[in-house]
Formats: C-alpha cells, structure tokens, sequence
C-alpha cells in the first residue's frame, strides 16, 4: 500500500482518440500532477450501432502496441463498460485526478458525462482538453450563436477571423509511471482480439500505424505531396494526398501538429494555393465535427427532411456487387476494390463509388456508409456520416442531389493514364486508355485483342449510367412534390 498523501499526486491519464505522446495536452495535464497510470479501455458497450469496424479494430491493435511501447511496457487496457472501470480504477488506486482529451461522437459524449458525475461524487477532479480540432464546435458559431450549416462562411468567417489554433506542445518530461494498478481485469492488447477480422491480410504494406508512422507520414508529405497538392489531389495516381486520416483519426497526430508543420513549409512553397487548399481539407473535418455535435442524428438520418420521402431501392445484388468492386464500371470497382485490399480509398473515388451506390443504384447512403465504417482504417463517424449525406444530397452544404457524377468520364479525367484503374481491375489491363472505363461500348475486336468477355473475364454493367441516371431524377422529382 502506498499513502495517502503519495496517493494524491497519481493521475490517470485515459487514452481515447488521442493515442499519441506529444502535443497531448490531458497527458501533459497528468503528468503535471504526479505519477502518471496511462489507461485505454476498449469499451464495445456504450457505442451501440456505431462499434469500432474491422479495419479500424485492425489499426488500433498496431497503433495501441506502438503507445505502450513508447510508454515503456505501462500501458493498460480493459476491455469493458468505461463507466464501470473507470471509477472503479481510480477508486482502488485513491487516485485524485483523472485526465482525457474531448471526444464528440454523441454515443461518447452521452458516456463521459456519466463519468464526470461519478468521478466527481467519489472527489476525483476530471481535467478534459480538446486534443482533435483545431476549432472546437462551440468556438465555430455565426454572430446569432447558432452552428454553421454552410462551410465557406464557417470556414471563413468563423475559423480563420477566430482564434488561432493552439501552438502544439512537447512530449512531457520526466513521466514517471505508478506502479499502482488496482485490482481491475486489466488484458493485454492482444485479448482484445482486433485482429479477429481478415483485415490483417488486406493491410497496404504502407501503412504504419502508431505516432511514429503518422510523424513519418507527415514528412513524407511535406517533402512530397505538398507541393502541387492543389491540382494533384485529384488524381488517384498521382499520391499527391497526405493519407493522414487514419492518424487523425486515432490521434496519432493532431491536426494542431499537421496546421503548423505546414505553416512553417508554407515559404518553399510557389503556390499558396496548395497550402491553402490542404487547410481547407482539414477545416472539412472540422466541419464535420461541428455537424455532427449539433446533430447527433447526423450518422442516421436525412440532414434534409425531404430526403425521407425518397424511394431508396432495396437491392441486395447490386449492393454486393458494388462491395465487393464488381458493377462492370472500372472507375468504381477499382476505387471498391481497393478499399477492400487496403482499407482506404482515394477522396475523388470515394465520391465517385458513393455517388453510383446512391444514384445510379438508388441505394441508401446508409448502406453505403455502413459498409464504408467497416472497411476503412480512417472510419470516422464525423467525416462518414457528414461524406455521404454531402454526396447523397441530404446533408448540410450537400452536392445538389441532380448533379450526378458519370463515373465514365470521372475516370477519364481524374485517371487520364489508366494507372490506378488498372492496378486494381487487373483484368482490363490489357485495354487502351480509349475504352478502359466504358468498355461496354469497346469494339470486339478490341476486347478480343485485351483478352475480356464481357460478364465472363469482367461484369457487365448493373446498369445502364444514361437511364438509371434519368431514374434518379425522376425520384428526386417525386420526392420534391411528395414533401
Ligand atoms: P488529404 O487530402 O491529405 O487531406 C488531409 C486531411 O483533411 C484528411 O486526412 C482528412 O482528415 C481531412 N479531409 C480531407 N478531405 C476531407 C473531406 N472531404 N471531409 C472531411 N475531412 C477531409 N474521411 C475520414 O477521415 N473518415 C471517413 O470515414 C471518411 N469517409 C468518407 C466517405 C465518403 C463517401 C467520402 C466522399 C469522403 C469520406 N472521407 C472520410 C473524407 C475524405 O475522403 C478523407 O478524409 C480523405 O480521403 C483522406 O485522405 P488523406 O488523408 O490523404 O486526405
């Protein structure tokens, strides 16, 4: 037994989707006060319908075991209700002080106020920082104190006449650790079984999870995608974008770190349009934070009402066949696939593969973005829900819903040289960049020469891009006298 008085100055610090040691504000917060008892808690009983998917289960396991590490072996985990291990925890140690960085998913808000009710009957003080935006949702209001729901203006008017971010902060000093464990089921990383998925095959070997791959990642970027991001960022092949989501995601890197790494590149760049833009990609996520914290239905319903009364088509096969890259529309399929081989998928083909499932297919955004949560490393349910409900028309600031991308032609332009579609449609290698995203319309011969039967070497399109466009329309029409 340690005393009472020694007790005092230990502090938990609970790692959520901060998973990181530098600028990590409540971490620093808990070392201030005294011996540091550095938790996570895997809690699968509060989330409800919006549980941890595979691929991200996959990248936390990598990303904990790289935490622990860097905390020299102290890391422990649960696996549990947190509003059960946690006041339990800090009751057994006598600890006083217990620090997190803010989430803002609704499942976790609703939990961490139940915490910091009890913590505080049992005389525990709770320090919470904001460790994952730039802008919490309460700094970004209009001069009427109501949120957003257009992004220009609270990205101009509200982010950049605000307050600046934060100046990141150093890895603290001189952590030392408490010995002091309780007498909790602490597990390790590998009981929690992320692994149990098959996304342990599909990981891109690039994928570093972790603090380290994310400071690796970002200089990777600063050296090679930074400069032409602008115009790049659009073409899949061209690896202009930063791949920092999953990091975010998880916290391995805050996007204070990722604002102001820029900002001091910002003079070797000839355009400040690049900087500008990737900024503005950033403000995006914030955005989506902002939607999501002023509605929590965001995940699970129309933003627009009059989206309820669309006739979502219940298809089963046409939804397989877009999940697993098999619609007969290369642009698509490779984008679908190369989720699945990678648990990520490319921005512009993200747009395009959601804007086919809930157009052209008439399908649900929420199929869609369910499948999306499963698969990706970088499933966010801010940037999912606000993503889908932007390109299916109903959410805040949406893409009109009768602007409909023609995936033919998106390929074509964003994917001149065929490089990404042919990485991930290996069996149209063999056509010429002419027919390499229509090849339907291909002559015979010149399928015969690359080697494809059509609905035999690859499908056949589920539909046909002119008329289940017109569909869509008409849907949308109907919606509109319906309402
Ligand atoms: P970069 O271009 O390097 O941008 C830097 C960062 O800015 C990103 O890491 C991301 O945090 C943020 N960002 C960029 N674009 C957007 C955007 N459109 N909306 C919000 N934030 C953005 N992003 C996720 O992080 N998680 C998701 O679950 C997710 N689901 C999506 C679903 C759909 C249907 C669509 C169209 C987009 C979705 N996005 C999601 C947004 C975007 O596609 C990814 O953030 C981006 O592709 C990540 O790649 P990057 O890190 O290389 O981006």
């Amino acid at each position: 037994m340690t005393d009472s008085s020694s007790k005092s100055a230990l502090a938990i610090h609970w790692f959520r989707q901060d998973l990181r040691l530098s600028d990590n504000p409540a971490l620093t917060a808990a070392v201030k006060v005294g011996k540091l008892l550095p938790i996570y808690i895997l809690d699968d009983q509060n989330s409800g319908e919006h549980k941890m998917g595979g691929a991200s289960r996959w990248w936390l396991h990598y990303s904990l075991t790289a935490l622990n590490k860097s905390l020299q072996g102290k890391l422990r985990v649960f696996h549990g209700d947190a509003t059960e291990i946690l006041p339990r925890l800090a009751q057994e140690t006598g600890t006083k002080t217990v620090t997190w960085n803010r989430c803002y998913e609704p499942w976790r808000i609703n939990r961490d106020k139940k915490i910091l009710t009890d913590l505080e009957h049992l005389g525990v003080e709770v320090i919470s920082t904001n460790g994952s935006l730039l802008w919490e949702p309460w700094d970004v209001l209009k001069a009427d104190g109501t949120p957003y729901r257009v992004f220009t203006p609270f990205y101009r008017k509200g982010c950049l006449k605000g307050t600046a971010p934060r100046k990141p902060i150093k890895v603290p000093e001189n952590i030392t650790f408490s010995d002091d464990k309780g007498t909790g089921a602490a597990v390790t990383i590998s009981d929690l079984s992320l692994l149990s998925s098959n996304w342990d095959i599909k990981k891109s070997p690039d994928w570093v999870p972790g603090e380290k791959g994310a400071q690796d990642r970002i200089r990777y970027f600063l050296d090679n995608g930074i400069k032409g991001y602008n115009k790049g960022r659009d073409f899949p092949a061209a690896e202009k974008c930063s791949n920092l989501s999953p990091h975010l995601h998880l916290g391995e890197i805050s996007p204070h770190q990722i604002w102001y790494s820029l900002a001091f590149q910002a003079h070797l760049l000839e355009s400040g349009e690049d900087l500008d833009q990737f900024q503005m990609e950033l403000a995006w996520r914030e955005f989506s934070y902002s939607l999501l914290f002023y509605n929590a239905d965001l995940p699970d319903t129309n933003l627009q009402k009059k989206f309820d009364y669309f006739q979502w088509r219940k298809d089963e096969t046409a939804l397989q066949a877009w999940q697993t890259g098999n619609t007969g529309i290369p642009f698509v399929d490779a984008g679908m696939r190369e989720l699945w081989q990678t648990g990520f998928m490319h921005n512009r083909v993200r747009m395009v593969a959601a804007s086919f499932l809930v157009k052209n297919l008439m399908i649900d955004w929420k199929e869609g973005a369910r499948w999306f949560w499963d698969c990706l490393v970088d499933a966010d349910l801010a940037n999912n829900s606000a993503s889908w409900q932007w390109v299916a028309g109903c959410g805040a600031d949406a893409a009109p819903y009768f602007r409909i991308f023609n995936p033919a032609t998106q390929g074509v332009r964003f994917d001149p040289k065929g490089e990404y579609t042919r990485k991930y449609v290996p069996e149209l290698a063999g056509l010429p960049d002419k027919w390499l995203f229509n090849p339907w319309e291909a002559p015979k011969e010149v399928l015969d020469a690359a080697g494809i039967v059509l609905d035999e070497t690859y499908p056949a399109p589920i539909v046909d891009l002119k008329t289940s466009r017109q569909r869509a329309l008409d849907a949308f029409s109907d919606m509109k006298e319906k309402q």
